[in-house]
């Protein structure tokens, strides 16, 4: 997308505002499928919480990808965006039986990730076909907040455990028709991501009735110039080959499973804010910006970098800025960032904001959730109104408890 096209979406729609451009996501599928294309049976769920929007839903839908859910209501958001039930998988953490059984009743595919629920499960629906999540215990990435592949991961059922699982699943009579994995969000080296799949195919032969074998995510997609970014290419080539002679030994032909998240939306998004004050200290300059943590906290939360372009006044000067938020906390986005020369009343375009962004926003200070806009064959088009007071309010019941001070005393 142009600097033009963003300002105009934000002089249109107000700010703060998130923008996708669907042709991003587009060529991110496009380029994940090719990679795979020399597999029979590939399938590619969409990580619905990243961006959970319904029209990004649809586009998923529309592209050809199945859904990857951690919740009931992810699974209604995807059968609202016209997704078959059959072509989505519940893949939730510490969930109650309740909540799997409920969904499982709608036709999705579930997939467990503990002993105790696996048991309960297979003794109560033996004739439901169920994947589990098993932990490889291999650490693909270096930060443990998005690693969940580790040894003391609450994560999926070690591999340790298959003896139990083997026992379970003879004791109720219950089919595994798949096996899971799913390390976390940032592979940064082939070669460990390739062995914790050696695991998984070892893990494998143990079930006979397998259709899939879901191997998560974690493609890691630059936010930064110099960024190491998972070689989806050399991946795809590698894992094929190891994939196919697999299903040979295996003695069937299995669905090669991913569950992309970031890899599909994260580059295609971008927050704008608007600068509300510069504040020249002794030592920092501020760019104040009509947003916080409320509605982008990856900075904060993950330490992430997103980059920062000035719109408004792209070919400016370059300065030092430190990016800040209007909520009482400290909300740094960014410290001594080089920005182009930034005014007041300016708008600012965050990078890689489409993943993990709006999904994870929320109304503290009692600010308004954003509104998001999708930029489709260059129109833009509202997908989510900014909140309204009444948003805030609308669940609040409004108790009449209290005498008046005066009056009491
Ligand atoms: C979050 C999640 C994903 C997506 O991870 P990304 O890093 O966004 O690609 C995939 N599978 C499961 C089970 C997840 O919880």
């Amino acid at each position: 997308m142009e600097n033009e096209n963003l300002l105009a979406i934000a002089n249109e729609f107000g700010s703060p505002v998130y923008v996708y451009d669907s042709s991003k996501i587009i060529s991110q599928y496009d380029r994940l499928s090719d990679a795979f294309k020399k597999v029979k049976r590939l399938k590619l769920n969409y990580a619905v919480k990243a961006l959970s929007n319904i029209a990004v839903l649809k586009l998923m839908n529309s592209l050809g990808a199945g859904l990857d859910t951690v919740s009931a209501q992810e699974v209604e958001l995807g059968l609202k965006a016209g997704v078959k039930p059959s072509n989505i998988v519940f893949t939730p953490n510490g969930v109650s039986l309740e909540e799997i059984e409920e969904v499982s009743a709608l036709g999705v595919q579930i997939n467990i990730d503990n002993l105790s629920i696996l048991e309960q499960f297979g003794t109560k629906h033996p004739n439901v076909p169920v994947c589990i999540r098993m932990n490889p215990h291999v650490m693909a990435g270096g930060n443990s907040k998005i690693s969940v592949g580790h040894i003391d991961s609450k994560f999926g059922i070690s591999i340790h455990q298959i003896p139990h699982i083997l026992r379970i699943v003879e004791n109720t009579g219950m089919r595994i028709n798949g096996i899971h994995m799913h390390t976390g969000s940032d592979i940064l080296d082939i070669e460990v991501f390739l062995r914790a799949c050696e695991i998984l195919f070892e893990t494998a032969m143990n079930f006979k009735n397998l259709d899939f074998i879901d191997f998560g995510s974690g493609f890691k997609v630059p936010y930064k110039l110099g960024d190491i970014e998972t070689n989806i290419e050399e991946f795809g080539s590698k894992m094929t080959k190891r994939f196919n002679t697999f299903c040979k030994e295996y003695g069937k032909e299995l669905t090669l499973g991913f569950e992309p998240g970031k890899f599909l939306v994260s580059e295609s998004g971008y927050f704008l804010a608007k600068v509300n004050v510069i504040k020249q200290t002794t030592s920092t300059v501020f760019a104040g910006i009509d947003s916080g943590f409320n509605h982008l906290i990856r900075p904060m939360f993950y330490n992430s970098h997103h980059e920062i372009i000035n719109i408004s006044n792209p070919k400016g000067k370059e300065r030092f800025y430190s990016v800040v938020g209007y909520i009482c906390e400290t909300d740094t986005f960014a410290t001594n960032r080089r920005i182009s020369e930034i005014n007041e009343g300016d708008t600012i375009a965050f990078k890689n904001a489409g993943a993990y962004c709006f999904s994870m926003s929320s109304n503290y200070n009692s600010r308004y959730r954003p509104a998001e806009v999708l930029w489709h064959e260059g129109k833009a088009h509202l997908i989510r109104k900014r909140e309204t007071f009444e948003d805030l309010t609308k669940n609040q019941v409004d108790v009449d408890i209290f005498s008046k001070v005066a009056e009491t005393t």
